[in-house]
């Protein structure tokens, strides 16, 4: 047993009737002694577990409720510090103010105050000579009293306030004279706590603690702590007792061998904790007997929590796993971002998608499917953006639902898509219903609070109890900050304040029970009494802490404001380290220390701390003390496959295990028992051969449904053009119906895309040659007021639905937008001689445009030889020549690819010579035999530089569109040749860079493809 339990079991003995109070470093370790003692059948009646602060509030309560005063809560420091800090008059030099919103600056700030306040440290003594800058030592000293103002101010108290109180009071209720008081090690931190242990009347007894050869308690800790005694003889019975020599092995007796104390490295933290479990599984040994200590627990707490739960196993851990392992609080994380980078729809997906927030519950709208309808509806960022898309896109599938054309099963779940874009609609709704919008650049705190409270309460997902602890948890840690509530600041600001609230959110913390492994960390000792300890994570640099001075107030600051009350950097190594190997050498039963050698994320080796190499000399004194030594007799580091099939410990483990060093041998009984890896296989080898397999696209079934003559297509120009451009990406889009996820972020210095830009200007040019055409003119140069106000509506309209990201990409884009609008005000002044009779005239549409008379419902059919195609499309304009011909014209508003030089481009550029074809068709009914001279397109752009690309209008097409029809008919869907194409692919994804050259040596037998490639 521990000495200091084995002093309290003497003291429960030898002093039964008296009160004990034993004070501890928290109420967790009081419990889990009381418990450990109860297990070893001790009755431990009239020992009263304490801490510091809890006693201290104890005592004063009375005086500070005569007083009306009520305690501070610690968790708004960091806030109400801030607040103070900018606050402070103007006059006075800013220093942290500069840096305010940094993160981190408010938890340092917070900790300085407090860390003064328990020192006893007043303003009186922080001159600006005791600091490396004048500016710093006046701004702390402002804050500090501003702190103490406050608190007076509001009838608080702080936990100084309230050990003061409790100090300076006659009565020390509960403690009397003639109970005993026992200090734990470790459970005072401070001067204030100190000054206040010390006015307690009890009987005072030295704590016992175990001997460590060459460890005396660090001065700070002795100053603070009080009295210990060390428990001699130290025990050399075990190797695993000898750890109390760690800090000197040279002097520890000789090993006795019998295997208590065992060392092991690992490839990796995982591997690490992996081994831990194969070995608890191999030792047949109770969970219930087994103590994990972490001396990384940051790291290593979470992996042991996670893999507990894949392996379901039961597990408590001390200080618990970090909320943002849990969906509330990576669901409150994600709300901050939303929020703060103006709602953009594809995070709001990316957390829909990842199940941390659910729209609705107990509806048919999953977050999964929320998500698809957001990346389907065009929403992108504002929150004017969602109720506009979402409307249009639930009314387009409504109208899907009527068209008796498509089956009934599509046409339900059109309706279904269109009932959960109307139901997505309405929660958004109530979300910015909630969400404030800043006035005046800034909005209430309070009303954030309760927006993002209301938010995670109806909508963050819990898969679990750690889930619905952490809902519970970040809805009161946002409640902390209710004392700021009335607070006015941008946004930004206080998000700032929320995220360090929702960092600190802890769950699953639990004390060690009988029935489960229980993971610590090192330096906090558990008093669990397990047999079976493992030490985890001893790597070095990473076990104690790296020895770097306060941010806020540096070491020489320390020593010259108050050496003796404040600890430097120096003073907080030390203490780590004498607790760690105090920790150690208390440690009985089976002991095995391991390490990490390789940071896999990092990708580099690591080494083990000192700790590690000095256990070693525990077990082989006199070998030499160098890395090589070491790990020639650790050997091979474990990895996560286990070294034998019969000490795994999932299915997983098993395969990997058996398969070591089997090679392919093994592969027939991998593809047995999983079919689908056989296939990839498959899939993969036939790729590689100079045959075109379906696994390269050869789908013959597809050719015959997509055929474009079939008598149930309608085909657009761009249709045609994307399957000679890429038959693979053809069939990926038109024959699987894939979408490809639109996972971009929103640019921060673009406003509009160049499709919406590009749609953006043909509205205004549509808008403004119409009115021109009603009154029977061209364009003059006075036209300028007129197609600016069309611009200004249809940009005011547009920046309704989609907010730019700032101000200055607005003005950016507005100023090229005018740019633009000149430069085709100018060309169309110039091109004075022709007459616009079609602008933006659809057809094929089932409905006709009822302002352009050329317009007609029905797809104007177009013989290809071998049968023919109907098509669809909308031709920009159509202007009658001087000479009575005429002219189709297809605006272009980005930039002038190469494909436009050539008559058919394999294939790529047909929209010309179809739309020639298209308009002699629809001109028809106005006019008998109506000669199309050009048809062009028209870089009306600065991008473009003004410039026209034209072919003649009476382009022989047809054998082009033959071999399109045939290739698609023949089911050779291979993928394209155009490097730039994939550079720019939505389908990327689906094709790896060898799959794209293979096919490119197997082209040679697909006939229809190569003639099509040679229409240049
Ligand atoms: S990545 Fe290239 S080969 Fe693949 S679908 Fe896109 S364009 Fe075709």
């Amino acid at each position: 047993m521990e000495p200091f339990l084995q002093q309290l079991t003497d003291l429960i003995q030898t002093e039964p009737t008296l009160a004990k109070w034993i004070v501890v470093p928290s109420l967790a370790v009081g419990h889990n002694i009381a418990e450990r003692l109860v297990s070893e059948g001790i009755a431990w009646g009239n020992l009263r577990f304490t801490t510091v602060l809890d006693l201290a509030v104890r005592v004063a309560g009375p005086e500070l409720a005569r007083a009306g005063k009520t305690l501070l809560d610690p968790a708004v420091g960091p806030a109400l510090t801030l607040e103070l800090l900018l606050d402070l008059p103007t006059t006075l030099p800013a220093y942290f103010r500069a840096i305010a919103e940094q993160p981190g600056v408010a938890e340092a700030l917070w900790s300085t105050v407090s860390e003064l306040r328990l020192a006893g440290v007043g303003v009186g003594v922080l001159h600006p000579e005791r600091f490396a800058s004048a500016a710093k030592a006046k701004e702390l000293a402002a804050l500090l009293q501003a702190y103490e103002l406050y608190l007076g101010e509001h009838s608080l108290a702080d936990a100084a306030n309230c050990l003061r109180t409790a100090s300076a009071a006659n009565s020390k209720f509960p403690i009397t004279a003639d109970g005993l008081l026992l200090e734990m090690p470790g459970s005072c931190n401070s001067s204030v706590e100190r000054a206040f242990l010390d006015s307690l009347p009890a009987c005072r007894i030295p704590a016992h603690v175990a001997a460590v050869a060459g460890l005396p308690l660090p001065a700070g800790l002795a100053r603070l702590n009080g009295k210990v005694q060390p428990v001699e003889p130290m025990d050399a019975s075990s190797d695993a007792t000898r750890l109390a020599w760690i800090a000197r092995p040279a002097e520890a007796p000789p090993p006795v061998q019998d295997g208590s104390l065992s060392l092991f490295r690992a490839a990796g933290r995982e591997a690490e904790v992996e081994e831990v479990l194969r070995r608890i599984q191999a030792g047949s040994l109770p969970l219930g007997s087994v103590e994990v200590i972490c001396a990384q627990p940051a790291e290593y707490a979470s992996l042991f929590w996670e893999k507990a739960v894949r392996h379901g196993l039961a597990v408590t851990i001390d200080r618990g796993i970090p909320g943002t392992l849990t969906r509330p609080v990576r669901a409150a994380f994600g709300l901050c971002d939303w929020i703060e980078n103006n709602f953009p729809a594809v995070r709001l997906a990316r957390m829909l998608e990842a199940g941390i927030l659910e729209p609705g519950s107990g509806a048919e709208l999953t977050g999964s499917a929320a998500a698809r309808i957001l990346r389907q509806c065009g929403a992108t960022l504002g929150r004017n953006s969602y109720a506009t898309t979402l409307a249009a896109f639930a009314a387009s599938c409504e109208a899907r639902t009527a068209d008796l054309e498509i089956d009934e099963d599509i046409r339900i779940s059109f309706g279904q898509r269109a009932a959960r874009a109307r139901q997505l609609g309405e929660w958004l709704t109530s979300v910015f219903d909630k969400v404030p919008a800043p006035s005046g650049g800034t909005v209430m705190l309070g009303n954030l609070l309760d927006a993002l409270d209301a938010v995670l309460n109806e909508a963050a997902s819990v898969g679990g109890p750690e889930d619905a602890a952490a809902k519970m948890a970040v809805s009161a840690a946002l409640q902390c900050l209710d004392p700021l509530r009335e607070l006015r600041r941008p946004l930004g600001f206080h998000l700032a304040l929320i995220r360090p609230q929702l960092e600190s959110v802890v769950v699953a913390a639990g004390r060690p029970s009988p029935e489960a492994l229980h993971v610590s960390s090192l330096g906090s000792p558990s008093f669990a009494g397990r047999p079976q300890t493992f030490v985890i994570g001893l790597e070095e640099g990473a076990v104690f802490p790296a020895g770097l001075e306060d941010p806020v107030l540096l070491d020489d600051e320390r020593r010259a404001i108050a050496p003796e009350l404040l600890a430097v950097s120096q003073d907080r190594t030390s203490d780590s380290v004498y607790r760690g190997i105090a920790h150690l050498a208390s440690l009985r039963g089976n002991v095995t220390l391991s390490y990490s050698c390789r940071d896999l994320r990092q990708g580099r080796e690591c080494y083990p701390s000192w700790l590690f190499f000095q256990a070693h000399q525990l077990l082989q004194p006199g070998t030499a003390l160098t890395h090589s030594a070491l790990v020639d007799w650790l050997g091979d580091p474990v990895t996560l496959v286990s070294p034998a099939p019969v000490a795994t410990l999932s299915d997983a483990g098993w395969w990997l295990s058996g398969l070591r060093g089997a090679g392919t041998t093994a592969m027939p009984l991998v593809s047995r028992a999983f079919p689908g890896i056989a296939r990839g296989i498959s899939a993969e080898v036939q790729r590689q051969t100079a045959e075109f397999t379906e696994y390269d696209g050869l789908v013959p079934a597809a050719g015959h449904d997509l055929d474009p003559r079939r008598a149930d297509q309608v085909v657009s120009a761009s249709r045609l053009e994307s399957f000679a451009s890429c038959p693979f990406r053809f069939f990926l889009e038109r024959g699987l119906g894939l979408d490809p996820i639109k996972d971009e972020e929103p640019d921060p210095d673009t406003w509009l895309d160049p499709p919406t830009r590009g749609t953006v200007l043909h509205d205004i040019y549509s808008v403004f040659l119409r009115r021109l055409r009603a009154e029977k003119r061209r364009p003059k140069a006075g036209d300028w007021g007129t197609l600016y106000e069309i611009a200004r509506q249809e940009l005011d309209r547009r920046r309704d639905e989609v907010p730019p990201p700032s101000e200055a990409v607005y003005t950016a884009e507005n100023e090229q937008f005018e740019r633009d609008l000149h430069l085709f005000l100018e060309l169309e002044i110039a091109r004075k001689d022709v007459v616009p009779v079609a602008i933006e005239v659809p057809f094929g549409f089932e409905e006709a445009e009822t302002e352009e008379p050329l317009s007609q419902a029905e797809a104007v059919r177009i013989d290809i030889g071998s049968g023919e195609i109907r098509l669809r499309g909308r031709i920009d304009r159509i202007d009658r020549l001087a000479d009575g011909s005429f002219e189709v014209v297809d605006y272009k508003t980005g930039g002038r690819w190469d494909q436009f030089d050539g008559t058919f481009s394999g294939g790529r550029l047909l929209q010309h010579a179809l739309y020639a074809a298209a308009a002699r068709e629809l001109l028809r009914s106005a006019q008998k035999n109506p000669r199309v001279r050009l048809s062009s397109y028209y870089f009306c752009t600065e991008r473009g530089w003004g410039d026209w690309v034209s072919k003649p209008g009476d382009l022989d097409v047809k054998p082009v569109l033959q071999d399109i029809a045939e290739a698609i008919t023949s089911g050779a869907f291979i993928r394209g040749r155009d490097e730039a194409g994939c550079r720019f692919c939505d389908y990327r994804r689906a094709c790896a860079e060898s799959d794209v050259e293979q096919a490119e040596t197997k082209r040679a037998a697909l006939i229809a493809i190569e003639r099509l490639a040679a229409h240049e």
